[in-house]
């Protein structure tokens, strides 16, 4: 761009929040999902292939060799956990792969890419340094924000509702019925109930259902057994002060005010760029339910991106805004590569309702299937005359070798997203089930990153034009 631009790009930089030093940009980059998406996978890495400049040719800065050097810093925020790189790159890279520990709760890391300027500024004013702090968190927690426009009586009713259908919550439907709502709280009661509901949570999370509130329940961290953490949707009742329902309306209100929104005031606000993760093919496996109830939780995390959604995250946010969310379908390297554009059509099919809705005036999206660490290799076979795309890898369980074949995914997403309309409501029926692959063991040589399927197109899209 223009000297002005570039001027303009600087003087951005120094308004967003500065580290202490002059005309250092930062780029907050928001790395989010549900549980199980691909967060830590996905960050690890993206950082390894940035610090090695590995195999990114799609990121422009890194096939033009601009970005001179790239290393890991101590990053801002002294009371946030760093997210362990090593340890999760370690895993991955070792001699015996594995896939590392999943996010648990927030952390954050700091890479700074020392980069040469485009054009006529690149031979005058030298390299400058651009300081790309990653944040991890579940989108669970972003699930909660629709907490905040309902009081608990509300919630309970949603919440009973969805539960009344799913059998994995038949236990908690039972110990209600054992249950006076109006009778005096007793905490041992109270902490079975908060139990229970978040065993149907875990249940409903393991059978593919995605929205599952409160949301910090399924990720307590150090929060576990506190109060604001023990309580669970009740049906309606006149209930009397120093009632059981009583009590859980006021922790429903402590849980808003006290873990969803310093949440949002601590790590949310300040992002700049964001990356939703989602395991479309798990859900698509799993079945239209899974699907529908997958799309939905979707709509709920973006919600998160509508400032205007609700008065507290207007205020929260102020004019800000993230201008850049980027939906990526991971996993991708479980299909042969002749499905991965029917993946990245479904993963914009399963978000576009929520798009529309949400008019991210201002913020460029964009769909994608990716695969931060690809763990096969492709292959065709020719199976009763006609070629069948395969992946092989290693076997999680066995160890073994296998050249598998996920079954196909719809051309149309319309045929998932409406399988009524299609008649078929079955997809990856073929050998998805058992696709547990484990990470090839690399041997990486210097300046070579892990292998992967268009992260360096994600980073493009996240970071390109900042750099
Ligand atoms: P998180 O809960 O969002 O942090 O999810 P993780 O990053 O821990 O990923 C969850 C699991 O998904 C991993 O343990 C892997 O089994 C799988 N996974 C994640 N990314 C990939 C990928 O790129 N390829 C493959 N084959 N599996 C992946």
């Amino acid at each position: 761009g223009t000297i002005a631009d570039a001027v303009g790009r600087q003087i951005e930089g120094v308004a967003r929040g500065m580290s202490g030093l002059f005309f250092e940009p930062v780029i907050r980059l928001g790395v989010t999902g549900l549980s199980r998406a691909g967060k830590t996978v996905f960050i690890t890495s993206l950082v390894a292939n940035l610090l090695d400049r590995g195999r990114m040719p799609g990121l422009a800065a890194a096939r033009s060799g601009r970005i001179e050097a790239a290393f890991l810093q101590p990053q801002p925020d002294d009371t946030v956990p760093r997210f362990d790189f090593e340890t999760h790159l370690a895993a991955l890279t070792g001699p015996t792969p594995h896939w590392p520990e999943s996010t648990r709760s927030v952390s954050e890391l700091r890479l700074s890419l020392r980069v040469r300027p485009t054009g006529l500024l690149g031979g005058v004013s030298g390299p400058r340094t651009v300081h790309l702090d990653i944040v991890d968190y579940p989108g669970e927690w972003l699930l909660d924000l629709a907490l905040l426009e309902q009081d608990f009586a509300s919630w309970s009713a949603q919440a009973l509702t969805r539960a009344e259908a799913r059998f994995e919550a038949a236990a908690y439907r039972a110990r209600l019925e054992a249950t006076d709502p109006t009778a005096p709280l007793m905490e041992p009661a109270a902490a079975v109930l908060a139990r229970d509901w978040t065993t149907y949570l875990q249940a409903a999370r393991i059978a593919g259902y995605s929205d599952c509130t409160p949301g910090r329940f399924l990720l307590p961290g150090d929060l576990e057994g506190s109060p604001a953490l023990t309580f669970a949707p009740l049906p309606p009742s006149a209930a009397p002060r120093g009632s059981l329902a009583r009590e859980f309306a006021r922790r429903f209100e402590a849980y808003k005010a006290q873990v969803v929104k310093p949440f949002f005031r601590a790590h949310f606000a300040r992002i700049d760029r964001q990356v939703v993760l989602v395991d479309a093919l798990g859900a698509i496996h799993a079945g239209p339910q899974a699907l529908e109830d997958l799309r939905q939780a979707l709509a709920g995390i973006l919600g998160a991106f509508r400032p205007g959604r609700t008065a507290f995250l207007s205020g929260l946010l102020g004019g800000k805004r993230v201008d850049r969310i980027l939906f990526a379908a991971t996993k991708a390297d479980h299909l042969h590569h002749t499905q991965h554009d029917r993946l990245a059509a479904i993963m914009a099919a399963l978000v576009a309702d929520a798009r529309r809705r949400a008019d991210f005036a201002g913020a460029q999206t964009q769909a994608m299937a990716i695969a931060a660490l690809r763990a096969t290799v492709e292959e065709v076979r020719s199976v009763n005359g006609a070629e069948m795309g395969l992946v092989r890898g290693t076997l999680l369980d066995s160890g073994k070798q296998a050249a598998l074949h996920p079954g196909d995914l719809p051309t149309d997403p319309a045929a998932l997203l409406t399988p009524a309309r299609s008649g078929a409501d079955r997809w990856l029926d073929g050998d998805y089930g058992v696709m547990r692959f484990a990470p090839a063991p690399l041997s990486l040589r210097p300046g070579d990153g892990p292998p992967h399927i268009r992260l360096d197109r994600a980073a493009e899209f996240l970071l390109g034009d900042r750099l």
